[in-house]
């Protein structure tokens, strides 16, 4: 909550004029109703079910991290070479004659995972394989034939350019097996320990035991050609350093591959438009190749999945696996009773049950948070059919980093379009991210980081805005320099110092006639009034820099060092309150204004000062903000 009330005085610090009345919580009850809805209408339309994925697990947490639950160390650990002979004496000579050896050597980090080994894979283009591609070599100690297949992404300089695919235990093994359809063999449970179709004496053993185990052995047999000692980085547990352990699990998958088709319509319709331009190729090309989105998680927190399994949710997915396979298969094969079917009910309570012999298990994943994310747009307002949402729903535009684009956006164009048949936005513009001084990202560990509270602190809200719009372009990073940023205060400076100018040279006694004085065409006036078209022309098409550019010289170099001077000099030893002095001040002052007004959305709080000093003499009324633009 600390964080939330310091983002919010930030937010405030820097003048974003939101609505905080409609602040919501992603966790608010009404909005996770919403999000269970979306789920059961995609379950009855077939859009859920359950398939395999890796996890990161600590085996000594014993739970599933993600991606940013894990750090990465460098580790002492070994890189072990091993001969998995051809099953062929034809293909064992010709490797013979090849390589020196009957079979195919490949190099492994982990030499216990080759028990769960379904694959080798080459690269076509390796001319050392080419050969051997579509040949079976007999994985030693498991003794299982598994193919060499041809890989695109087998890099020829790591190891032996042969490697071993195991799609149980790694990420790229297991996408690897999806393209090729292997087979999936797990050999390591979740709390690191061999198990599965393994020979007998290496169940229960810890993976570094096994690993033990299995290179004393491959080296009796001869397979074993060499272990080298290495460094490598490897990840492991944030809060306890434990390695951690890829392991194939049950998830929940989303298929939305209809949905995206839909969205990229909407894309080539130019019903949604991505600014810049660039990321919304990048956005068609994510449509058009899209996965299926894993969308439950193992977290402690989030919107838990509204699912119950009859007896257990192990039965449901062992049936679900196993084809054919009965209940009493189930009882049988793990000698317990089952107290169920194993259907599945949706639900956020639990299922009515008039057989006494029937438990349910209750789903204890949560969703994917760009699953409720994804939803935000029609969520927040209350969903279909609310007055909020026949209001406001579609919205105009969505401003959000370029970096979360495909899980943001892209969901959100969906769910838009799944839920409510319309787009969510009209635009969507990317922000890049903020660099420290020499271009690298801003990190607590680095120390590099800058606090935007000191920045306000030292120059201004207005100086850091301005700098923002004329460095960071739409999409782009951005490295954050301090002297630009004094560039910028300086200007805000100028405008004050500037504006103070010209109230000082109106008397008193003039600000009666100023008030009611109707201004000329002057080409001052019409050069302005050109001014602020092209200026608002910039903004409409997002390009805030020029606009930024525009401004910055306009007021600069054409009111401040010509025009104040002009005037200065047309109303030289005219008499107070003389005709000529009111119509050049008033104009002065006209050109003042309009340029507080154009001005304001890039530096709002000088002008807004300014604009308050001139409603105290009476020659402005009410704020800048919303009234006057
Ligand atoms: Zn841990």
């Amino acid at each position: 909550m600390q964080n939330a009330d310091n983002a919010r005085t930030q937010e405030k610090n820097i003048g974003l004029s939101a609505d905080y009345s409609r602040e919501f919580f992603t966790l608010d009850p009404k909005l996770t109703k919403i999000i269970y809805e979306t789920f059961y209408k995609m379950y009855e339309d077939g859009m859920v079910y359950r398939d395999k994925r890796i996890v990161n697990i600590c085996p000594n947490c014993k739970t599933a991290l993600a991606d940013i639950d894990t750090d990465h160390e460098e580790r002492r650990g070994i890189f072990a070479y091993i001969i998995y002979p051809f099953v062929n004496e034809e293909d064992k000579k010709l490797a013979k004659e090849k390589f020196g050896v009957e079979g195919i050597t490949v190099a492994t980090t982990r030499p216990e995972t080759m028990l769960g080994d379904t694959a080798v894979a080459v690269n076509p283009n390796d001319p050392r394989y080419k050969e051997f591609v579509g040949k079976k070599v007999l994985l030693p100690i498991a003794n299982r034939e598994i193919p060499i297949i041809a890989e695109e992404e087998v890099d020829l300089e790591t190891g032996t350019g042969a490697l071993k695919v195991t799609p149980a235990h790694s990420p790229v093994d297991f996408e690897i097996g999806k393209r090729q359809g292997l087979e999936i063999v797990n050999v390591i449970d979740e709390e690191g320990k061999m198990t599965g179709n393994i020979p007998d004496r290496f169940k229960g053993m810890g993976t570094t035991d096994c690993s033990k185990a299995l290179c004393g052995e491959l080296s009796e047999l001869g397979l074993l050609v060499k272990i080298e000692n290495i460094k490598h980085e490897v990840a492991v547990c944030e809060r306890c350093g434990t390695p951690i352990e890829p392991v194939i699990s049950n998830q929940w998958y989303a298929n939305v591959e209809s949905l995206a088709k839909k969205a990229l319509e909407a894309l080539h319709n130019g019903d949604v438009k991505v600014i810049p331009e660039g990321q919304q190729k990048a956005l068609e090309f994510f449509y058009e190749n899209i996965q299926p989105w894993c969308i439950s998680r193992q977290l402690w927190w989030g919107q838990r999945i509204p699912v119950w399994y009859s007896g257990s949710k192990k039965l449901h997915d062992w049936l679900n696996e196993n084809e054919g396979k009965t209940v009493e298969d189930f009882e049988k094969e793990f000698n317990v009773k089952a107290n169920g079917t194993g259907e599945i009910k949706l639900g956020e309570e639990m299922p009515d049950s008039s057989n006494p012999g029937v438990s349910w298990e209750q789903e204890s994943d949560m969703f994917d948070t760009w699953f409720s994310s994804g939803q935000v747009p029609f969520s927040t307002l209350g969903g279909p059919g609310s007055n909020d949402y026949e209001k406001y729903y579609p919205t105009q535009m969505m401003i959000h980093a370029r970096d979360i684009l495909f899980w943001w956006t892209a969901r959100m164009i969906m769910f838009g379009l799944y839920k409510t048949g319309e787009v969510p936005y009209s635009t969507v513009l990317l922000t890049g991210m903020i660099l420290a001084s020499d271009g690298s990202k801003m990190s607590k560990s680095k120390g590099n980081g800058i606090e935007p509270n000191d920045v306000f602190q030292k120059y201004g809200a207005d100086a850091l805005r301005l700098w923002y719009y004329s460095d960071a372009l739409p999409g782009s990073n951005a490295p954050l320099r301090e002297e630009k940023i004094k560039g910028n205060r300086n200007f805000v400076n100028k405008i004050w110092n500037a504006s103070r100018f010209i109230l000082m040279n109106i008397e008193d006694e003039e600000i009666e006639k100023i008030q009611g004085k109707e201004i000329t065409e002057t080409n001052r006036v019409m050069a302005t009034k050109e001014h602020i078209k092209k200026v608002s022309l910039n903004i409409d098409k997002y390009q805030l820099n020029l606009g930024a550019e525009n401004i910055r010289e306009f007021f600069w170099h054409e009111l401040c060092d010509k025009w104040i001077e002009e005037i200065k000099g047309e109303i030289k030893d005219q008499p107070i309150d003389s005709d000529l002095r009111i119509e050049k001040l008033s104009e002065l002052l006209w050109l003042l204004k309009e340029n507080l007004k154009i001005m304001h959305p890039f530096v709002p709080f000088v002008t807004e000062a300014v604009w308050q000093e001139l409603v105290k003499l009476g020659l402005a009324e009410g704020v800048l903000m919303v009234e006057q633009i």
